[in-house]
Parts: structure tokens; C-alpha cells; sequence
């Protein structure tokens, strides 16, 4: 496994394993068939309803809590600083652990900044170990970058062949904050796992194309967390450290970037809505 260091000198595996979409049944078998492929780095958040699933598996692993790297997210629903507050508590408990590797802010909405302080508090008493953000869009990120008092050390967005974030990542960069991938095939749409371009370079080196998409965004120092309920395709996700793509493979797959997002803009008004309507449930 390689690791990236995050601005505050902590280690995060590059690659790990997300459940968003894996149900609360089955997420404890898949990632417990995760942990069993090699994966330590669990991507999760109080949305997907499957934190308990996630703590199951890590505790019955036997596997020290040390090794394993766990990411949950305070859900819109949870904005403002006393509600983000108990929130924490929640999702220590169903993780089953006594802090939470890192910590995002899910989507910028709501009383974020509340939030942010209620997860500061919680980085300074030791229960997390990281914060950050995710689906933080430039304009946003930069205004919270610039205004608490320890910087994101992650974001995380949409990011996969078709929605590089080129700008992004620079920007964030200048900040210290580390670009995490989600949706790294985007959820398979576009006809993802037939693109012709990571069909042929993949053909070079015998790798498949979501391998080959897994390692461009590696290459490019973005940490990835691929979901699968096969048992196949997490060990399949996981063989992408044995090849590199040359300067000639990352062009051509530049090339693949549409710069927009193929789910949802968080400019659209009707989107932010339906967001922000989530926050009230
Ligand atoms: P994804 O990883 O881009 O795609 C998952 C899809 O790809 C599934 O349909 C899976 O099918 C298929 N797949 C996986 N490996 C494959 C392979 N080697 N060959 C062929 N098909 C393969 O989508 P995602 O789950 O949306 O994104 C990954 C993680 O990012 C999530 O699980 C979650 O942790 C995180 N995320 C965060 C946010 C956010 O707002 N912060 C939003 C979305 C996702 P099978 O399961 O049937 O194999």
C-alpha cells in the first residue's frame, strides 16, 4: 500500500474501500470480504446507515483498530455545532471506537460552520484524528479554508476520468488539503468500463479498465476508495500497484476530462434545494 501524508503529518492509505450503496445487511460481509482482500481504509458516512456494519467487521477482524484507517461524514441533516456535536458521539459508538481517523463535513450545506467547530473540538480532545470537507466546489472551499482555525486536511469530490478536477486540485493544494476521490468510475456512467482509451492502455499491461482508472488518479496523487459487493473486484481494485502508466498514458487520459460533473451541479438551484430539503428531514 502507498500512503499520502496529510497536512497535519498523519498517514491515509491512497486506496481504500467505500459503502455508500452497500446496505446496512450486507455492509459487515463486504467489509469484512474487504479487510480480507487488504483494504484498511474504510470510506463511510452517517448517511449510508451502515456505520454499526463497518465497526462490526473492524472489531471482529480481531485486526488492531491501529491498522485500519476509518472515515465517516456529519451528515446536512446534523448541521450546527451542537447537533454536529452529538452526531460525533453517534458515530463513535455504531464505529465502535474511541476516535475516528477523519472526519468530513458531507456537503456544504446547512450550518457548516458549526460544524467544522464542533469537529475542531473533537480533533482537539483526541476522538479524530483528521477533519475535512467534501463536495466543497472552489468557491466554497477556499472561503472555509480561509476562515477556521485548522485547515482542511481533506476534500473530497466527484473525481474520475470524465471529472478530473485539475483546477480543483490545485487550489486545494495551495491550501494543504489532499484530494480524495469519490465515484472513481463514476458509478459505471458514461459506459465507464467499456472507454476505449483505458480499454487500450490497459491491453498494454494486462490490466483491466478500472484498474487503469484507479491508477491515473493514483498518479496524480489522489487518494481513491472504489466500492464493489465482489469479492473479485476488491482484490481486482486492489492490484494497481504494480504498474505504472507512462507520461504518453496520463496525456491521452487527460484528454478523457469533461470538467462537469456527470451526477449533479452544486451550482444547479433545484440541486441545492433538494440538498438542503435533505437537511430538514
Ligand atoms: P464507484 O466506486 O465509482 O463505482 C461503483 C460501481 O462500480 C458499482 O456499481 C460497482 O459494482 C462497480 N465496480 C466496482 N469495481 C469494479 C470493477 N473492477 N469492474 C467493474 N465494475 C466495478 O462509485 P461510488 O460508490 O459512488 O464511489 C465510491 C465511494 O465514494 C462510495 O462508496 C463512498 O464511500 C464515496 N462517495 C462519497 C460521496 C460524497 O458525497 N462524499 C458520494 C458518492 C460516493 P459492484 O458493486 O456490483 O461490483
Amino acid at each position: 500500500m502507498e500512503y499520502v501524508k496529510l497536512n497535519n503529518g498523519i498517514e491515509m492509505p491512497i486506496l481504500g474501500y467505500g459503502v455508500y450503496q452497500v446496505t446496512a445487511e450486507e455492509c459487515e460481509q463486504c467489509v469484512t470480504d474487504a479487510i480480507g482482500a487488504g483494504y484498511r481504509s474504510i470510506d463511510t458516512a452517517q448517511a449510508y446507515g451502515n456505520e454499526e456494519g463497518v465497526g462490526n467487521a473492524m472489531i471482529k477482524s480481531g485486526i488492531a483498530r491501529e491498522e485500519f484507517f476509518i472515515t465517516t461524514k456529519v451528515w446536512i441533516s446534523n448541521a450546527g455545532y451542537e447537533k454536529a456535536k452529538t452526531s460525533i458521539e453517534e458515530s463513535l459508538e455504531k464505529l465502535q471506537s474511541s476516535y475516528i481517523d477523519l472526519l468530513l463535513i458531507h456537503q456544504p450545506f446547512g450550518d457548516y460552520y458549526g460544524s467544522y467547530r464542533a469537529m475542531e473540538e473533537a480533533y482537539r480532545e483526541g476522538k479524530v484524528r483528521a477533519i475535512g470537507v467534501s463536495n466543497f466546489y472552489p468557491d466554497r472551499f477556499i472561503d472555509i479554508a480561509e476562515n477556521v482555525e485548522i485547515k482542511p486536511a481533506v476534500n473530497q469530490v466527484e473525481t474520475h476520468v470524465f471529472n478530473q478536477q485539475v483546477k480543483p486540485q490545485e487550489i486545494m493544494k495551495k491550501h494543504g488539503t489532499q484530494l480524495m476521490s469519490w465515484g472513481p468510475f463514476a458509478e459505471g456512467k458514461n459506459d465507464f468500463f467499456n472507454n476505449e482509451t483505458l480499454q487500450t492502455i490497459g491491453d498494454k499491461y494486462g490490466k483491466s479498465v478500472a484498474q487503469v482508472a484507479l491508477r491515473y488518479l493514483i498518479q496524480r496523487n489522489i487518494v481513491v476508495i472504489p466500492k464493489t459487493v465482489s469479492k473479485d473486484r476488491m482484490v481486482q481494485n486492489m492490484e494497481v500497484f504494480d504498474f505504472s502508466l507512462t507520461h504518453a498514458d496520463m496525456d491521452e487520459i487527460l484528454k478523457l476530462d469533461q470538467g462537469e460533473s456527470l451526477f449533479f451541479s452544486h451550482y444547479d438551484p433545484a440541486t441545492v434545494e433538494f440538498l438542503v430539503g435533505l437537511g430538514k428531514k
